[in-house]
């Protein structure tokens, strides 16, 4: 589902991304481990073309995201194809992004109404499924600042799963918020996980990666380190650096 081969990013002098390659197959859950810095969120941004990538390719749904190859070339896609593309991809931010001045409602259905252009009816149907789901129900009219940071978290979940996506990244998705809130945030993650949706999970939250992860990916200075499961990756780590980082974070 995603495929992604040979990622290089830079910023200026700072090498970033330094020959990514990932593959996440449809339904499995990739946990992404490693230090700040390390190049985890900028991996997450080229996975939806929020980053372009200097070098490589990232394909998702078996379609290159970002670009049309014509031969051996690469011509970058205009940006209604890109935000085509976008629409396959949930997002979810640590700090929840959510429109300030839009209900809870209006927030999940925003994205349905305005880029998919379906119908009302249907849109609403969906933005109550989807508020049942992350068990918000009842806070359907309720505006963000009204919210706990966990309800908003849930809410920014619902709303990254209304386009009906293909694969939905998590960035640090609970590092903002109390820790009496994070459980609720990784309920609805779990069951999202078991339900067969295919995720690429940013988190320090080794719990999670160990319960729900079927890859574990450890990042360190733009390289992957080391990829296995979560027995292997967090339990029994090959690499010095890995271990390290693991006792740090447990
Ligand atoms: P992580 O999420 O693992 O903490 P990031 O991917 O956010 O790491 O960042 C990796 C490095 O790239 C950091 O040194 C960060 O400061 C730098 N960086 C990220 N985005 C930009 C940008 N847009 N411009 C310049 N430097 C950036
Ligand atoms: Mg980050």
């Amino acid at each position: 589902m995603i495929e992604i081969d040979g990622v290089h990013k830079s910023f200026g002098a700072l090498r970033v991304l330094r020959g990514v390659s990932l593959k996440v197959a449809p339904g499995e859950v990739a946990v992404v481990l490693g230090p700040s810095g390390s190049g985890k969120s900028t991996l997450l941004r080229t996975i939806n073309h929020l980053e372009k990538v200097d070098a490589g390719t990232v394909a998702v749904d078996g379609e290159l995201v970002g670009y049309r190859r014509s031969g051996d070339v690469l011509h970058e896609l205009p940006e209604r194809e890109i935000l085509r593309q976008r629409t396959k991809i949930g997002f979810v931010f640590q700090n929840f992004n959510l429109f300030p001045h839009l209900t809870v409602r209006e927030n999940v259905a925003e994205a349905p109404l305005s880029a998919q252009r379906r119908p009302k009816a249907e849109v609403a149907e969906t933005v109550n499924r989807l508020l049942l789901r992350v068990g918000l129900s009842d806070k359907a009219d309720a505006y963000p600042g009204t919210l706990s940071g966990g309800q908003r978290q849930r809410v920014a979940i619902a709303r990254a799963l209304a386009l009906d996506p293909k694969v939905v990244l998590f960035d640090e998705p609970t590092s903002a918020l109390d820790p009496e809130l994070v459980g609720e945030v990784l309920d609805v993650m779990r069951d999202l996980a078991k339900s067969g949706t295919t995720m690429v999970v940013v988190t320090h939250e080794i719990g999670f990666a160990r319960e729900a992860a079927d890859t574990v990916v450890f990042l360190d200075e733009g390289l992957v380190v080391e990829q296995g499961p979560p027995d292997q990756v967090i339990d029994h780590p090959q690499h010095e650096r890995t271990r390290a980082f693991i006792s740090r974070v447990l």
